[in-house]
C-alpha cells in the first residue's frame, strides 16, 4: 500500500516535516508568479524548503535569533525572487502560516508572534540590501561590458582589422558598423544571431530603413544629428522588424566613431536583445492583473479601470454590478475545492458572455465576488440589463459530479455619473447594496441608495462594537410586570435587554438583537441575560413576601433561534438554574411562533427536555407567525403569548368584532389544550377588561407598567401585597 501523499511516515512520527513541507508549498505558490526563476514551481518549491526549515528553527530555538531571517532575506533575492511583490506576498504566507504550520507549543503564543515579526523585518532588511547590491552589480556589468566594446573596437579600428575582428566576434553583445550614409559594413555574430541568423539579411539594409511604429520621433532626430557629427552617442529603447516579420526590441547605444584627426567615420551600435525580457514583463503583468483560476481579469486591473472610468471627465457615467454567488461555500464545503473551481471557472465562463459590448469588463475581486463594469452613455438602462442578463445565465444549472447545481447570486447595482466619487467608495456602496439584495432573499439585484446605505453603514458600526459592548458591560436588562388578570397580582416578569451605546445611547433590542442573531453574538448574549435574570428573580424571590403574591415570582426570558439551535442550550440552562438556585419551574423560556414553524423534532428536544424539567416554554407573538393550530398539540409549549396587534384590535370602539371572535377561538383552543394564554401590550384598562372577559389568564402592557428597573416590582407587588 502507496503512502498518501501528506501522510506523516514513520520517520517523521509528529508530522513536523510534513508540515513544514506544507508550508513551502503555500509559500511557493504564493510567490512564483512573482519571480523571474527559470525554474518550475515545483523546483522552486524545492528551493524555498531550506528557506523554510530556517525559519521554522529560528521560531523554535531554545535561545532566539534573527539571523536566519537574513539568510531568507538573500536567499529570496539568490533564487531570483527580485521582484519587490515577491516580498510583500513572502511577509504575507509567513504572517498568517508560519506559526499555523511550524509553530510550536513550547512558546507562549505572544512570543512565537513577537519572534514571528521580528523575522520578518530582518528578512525584509536582508532583501532590500541583497536586491540593492545585486541591481548594482548588474548595472556595473552591462556598463563594463558596453565600455569594453566601444573602447576596444575603436583602439581595434585605429589598429589592425584582425583585432577589430577579434573584438568584435568575441563579444556577448550585439555590434554591428555602418558608414555615415547608413550602409551597415560589419556586424558580428551575437547582432546577426539577434535578426534571425542571416548576415546578408543584416547586411543588405540601410540602417534608416529600421524604422519601427514604436519609435519614438526622437530616435530619428537624434539619429539625424549624430551622423551629421553633431552628437557623440545616444541610448534607446527600440524594436526591429526580423526578416520573418517577428519582433526584436533591443536596448541600442549608438556612437559616433571619429578618425585620427577627429571627422566623423563610422556609426558604432550596441545592441542588447531585451525581447526576453520584455515578454516576461509582460508576463509578470498579465499574471499581476488577472486571476489565476478563472483568466479574468483581478481586482488590481479591475481597480485600474475603474479608476480611469471614474476620472474620464464630467460627462462620463459608469454602471457596476456587484455579483456575490448565494450559498457558494455550502457547494465549496460539501464538493471540495476543487468542485468548487471548477463552479467559479464555469460562472467566470458565463459572465464573460455577457458583458461583450465595448466599455464592458467582467472581473473577479474575490472568492466567489465578481464586478461586471459597463461605461459609456446610457449606462441606467444598460446596467440592469447587464444585470438581468447575469442572473439569467446563471439560472442554468451547472454539472459537477454527475449533480446539478443551481448558482444563484445577488447583485448590488451602483450606476450614475463618474465625477467625484472614489473607486473605494464605489466598491462599499455596491457591496452594502448587494448584501441588501442578499438579505431580501439573493437571487436578484438591488439599485444603491445613499438612504440605505447609511442606514447599513451605522449597522455595520453597530455589529463590529458588539462583541466588545459586551465585554464592556454595556448591555443591560429592563423587566416588565406581567399581571393576572383576575386579581390584578403582579406574577412575575419578562426581561427585555437594552445596549447603553457610548455614542447612540440606549438601544432597543430591535436595533440590534438581529445583528447579534446573524453574527452569532446572541449566544454569548442570551446566556448573559439569562444569568442575570436568574440571579434576579432568585433576589426577588428571596427578598418579597411570598404568601402575600400567591406564589413565587417567575421570570420570562426570550430566546432567539439561533440559540435554539445552539448544542449547549440544555446544558447551560440547567447549569444556571443550578448554580444560583433557582427552581426550574421559575423560568419560562419565550420563542416566536416563526421560530418554531416547520421544526423538526431535532430542533424541539432540547425544549421538550427542559419543558420536562419543569421550565415553561411560551410561545411568543402567537398569530404573526400563520402557524397551523393544530400543530400547537405537537409542540412542547404551555403558555401562549398573543400578539400585540390583537390588543391593538380592541382599542378601537367599538372593538374590532372580527378580532374579538379570533381572540376568543384561540383562547378556548389554547385552553382545551391546558395552555395558558398571555397578552401583549395592554394599554388601557378597556382593552384589559375586554381580554378578561374573552378568557385572557395573564396581561402585560404599559397600562399596568412601562418596562423598568428591577426596584418597579417591588414597588408593585408590595402594593399588591397591600
Ligand atoms: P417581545 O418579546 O414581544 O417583547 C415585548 C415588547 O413589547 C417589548 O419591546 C416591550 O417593551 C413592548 N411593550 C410592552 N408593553 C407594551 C405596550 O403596552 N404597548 C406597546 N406598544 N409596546 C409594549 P422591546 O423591549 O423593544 O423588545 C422587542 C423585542 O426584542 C422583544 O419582543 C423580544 O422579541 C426581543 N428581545 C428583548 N429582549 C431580548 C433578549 O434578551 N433576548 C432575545 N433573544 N430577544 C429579546
Ligand atoms: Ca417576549
Ligand atoms: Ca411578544
Amino acid at each position: 500500500m502507496s503512502v498518501p501523499e501528506g501522510a506523516a511516515g514513520p520517520a517523521d512520527p509528529d508530522g513536523l516535516e510534513d508540515r513544514l513541507r506544507r508550508f513551502a508549498t503555500i509559500w511557493s505558490r504564493a510567490v512564483f508568479p512573482a519571480t523571474a526563476t527559470p525554474l518550475t514551481r515545483a523546483e522552486f518549491e524545492e528551493c524555498l524548503l531550506p528557506l523554510a526549515r530556517l525559519l521554522r528553527d529560528a521560531l523554535h530555538a531554545r535561545s532566539f535569533d534573527t539571523t536566519p531571517g537574513g539568510t531568507v532575506g538573500a536567499g529570496l533575492v539568490a533564487a531570483h525572487c527580485t521582484d519587490p511583490e515577491a516580498l510583500n506576498r513572502t511577509l504575507g504566507v509567513i504572517d498568517s502560516y508560519l506559526i499555523l504550520y511550524c509553530g510550536t507549543d513550547e512558546l507562549p503564543a505572544e512570543d512565537s508572534r513577537a519572534r514571528c515579526a521580528r523575522l520578518q523585518h530582518t528578512l525584509a532588511a536582508a532583501y532590500a540590501q541583497a536586491l540593492r547590491e545585486r541591481t548594482l552589480a548588474e548595472q556595473e556589468a552591462i556598463a563594463r561590458s558596453a565600455l569594453a566594446a566601444r573602447s576596444d573596437a575603436e583602439d581595434a579600428l585605429h589598429a589592425t582589422q584582425t583585432r577589430f575582428h577579434a573584438v568584435f566576434e568575441g563579444a556577448a553583445i550585439g555590434i554591428g558598423i555602418g558608414d555615415l550614409d547608413g550602409n551597415v559594413l560589419e556586424v558580428n555574430d551575437t547582432l546577426t544571431q539577434m535578426f534571425g541568423g542571416l548576415e546578408h539579411h543584416v547586411r543588405s539594409r540601410n540602417i534608416s530603413e529600421w524604422v519601427h511604429p514604436e519609435d519614438s520621433p526622437h530616435v530619428w532626430r537624434m539619429y539625424g544629428e549624430l551622423v551629421r557629427g553633431e552628437r557623440e552617442h545616444f541610448r534607446v529603447e527600440k524594436a526591429f522588424y526580423r526578416n520573418d516579420g517577428t519582433v526584436l526590441w533591443t536596448n541600442l547605444t549608438l556612437s559616433l566613431l571619429r578618425d585620427a584627426e577627429g571627422a566623423p567615420q563610422y556609426q558604432l551600435a550596441l545592441m542588447e536583445d531585451t525581447t526576453e525580457r520584455r515578454l516576461l514583463n509582460l508576463r509578470l503583468r498579465y499574471e499581476a492583473t488577472h486571476d489565476a483560476l478563472t483568466g479574468l481579469p483581478n481586482r488590481t486591473l479591475f481597480f485600474e479601470r475603474l479608476e480611469k472610468t471614474l476620472s474620464a471627465g464630467d460627462d462620463a457615467r459608469f454602471g457596476l454590478c456587484y455579483l456575490d454567488l448565494d450559498g457558494f461555500k455550502a457547494i465549496n464545503d460539501s464538493l471540495g475545492h476543487s468542485s468548487g473551481d471548477r463552479l467559479l471557472v464555469e460562472v467566470a465562463d458565463r459572465l464573460q458572455s455577457c458583458a461583450t459590448a465595448q466599455g464592458e469588463m467582467v472581473a473577479r475581486i474575490g472568492g466567489d465576488e465578481f464586478v461586471a463594469l459597463t461605461t459609456g452613455p446610457g449606462t441606467e438602462g444598460k446596467v440592469t440589463d447587464l444585470a438581468d442578463r447575469i442572473l439569467n445565465v446563471l439560472s442554468t444549472p451547472v454539472r459537477l459530479e454527475g449533480r446539478e447545481f443551481t448558482v444563484r447570486g445577488s447583485i448590488g447595482i451602483v450606476e450614475g455619473p463618474s465625477a467625484g466619487r472614489s473607486p473605494a467608495e464605489v466598491l462599499r456602496s455596491a457591496d452594502i447594496t448587494m448584501y441588501r439584495a442578499k438579505a431580501a432573499g439573493g437571487n436578484r439585484y438591488e439599485l444603491a441608495d445613499p438612504e440605505a446605505d447609511a442606514r447599513a453603514i451605522t449597522r455595520h458600526g453597530l455589529t463590529t462594537a458588539l462583541p466588545t459592548a459586551l465585554e464592556r458591560g454595556e448591555f443591560f436588562i429592563e423587566y416588565q410586570p406581567l399581571v393576572d388578570l383576575d386579581d390584578g397580582t403582579v406574577h412575575g416578569a419578562e426581561a427585555l435587554v437594552r445596549w447603553s451605546h457610548p455614542q447612540h445611547g440606549v438601544l432597543g433590542p430591535d436595533r440590534f438583537i438581529p445583528l447579534a442573531e446573524h453574527t452569532g453574538l446572541i449566544v454569548p448574549l442570551g446566556r448573559w441575560v439569562l444569568e442575570q435574570s436568574v440571579r434576579q428573580a432568585r433576589f426577588w424571590q428571596q427578598e418579597l413576601p411570598e404568601g402575600a403574591l400567591g406564589g413565587p415570582l417567575r421570570i420570562n426570558v426570550n430566546l432567539s433561534p439561533a440559540q435554539l439551535h445552539h448544542p449547549g442550550l440544555v446544558a447551560d440552562t440547567v447549569e444556571v438554574l443550578e448554580r444560583i438556585g433557582l427552581p426550574p419551574g421559575s423560568l419560562c423560556l419565550e420563542v416566536t411562533e416563526s421560530a418554531l414553524i416547520g421544526a423538526d423534532e431535532d430542533l424541539l428536544k432540547p425544549l421538550r427536555q427542559l419543558a420536562e424539567m419543569g421550565v415553561d416554554i411560551a410561545l411568543d407573538d402567537f398569530g404573526t407567525g400563520y402557524s397551523n393550530l393544530a400543530n400547537l398539540r405537537r409542540l412542547p409549549v404551555s403558555v401562549l403569548k398573543l400578539d400585540r396587534s390583537f390588543t391593538q384590535g380592541m382599542q378601537q370602539h367599538p372593538a374590532d368584532p372580527v378580532d374579538l371572535k379570533i381572540v376568543e377561538g384561540i383562547v378556548s383552543l389554547a385552553h382545551s389544550l391546558e395552555l395558558a394564554v398571555t397578552v401583549e401590550g395592554v394599554e388601557t384598562g378597556a382593552q384589559a377588561e375586554q381580554l378578561r372577559r374573552l378568557g385572557c389568564d395573564t396581561a402585560q402592557g404599559w397600562y399596568y407598567a412601562r418596562p423598568g428597573p428591577p426596584e418597579q416590582l417591588h414597588t408593585l407587588s408590595l402594593a399588591d401585597a397591600v
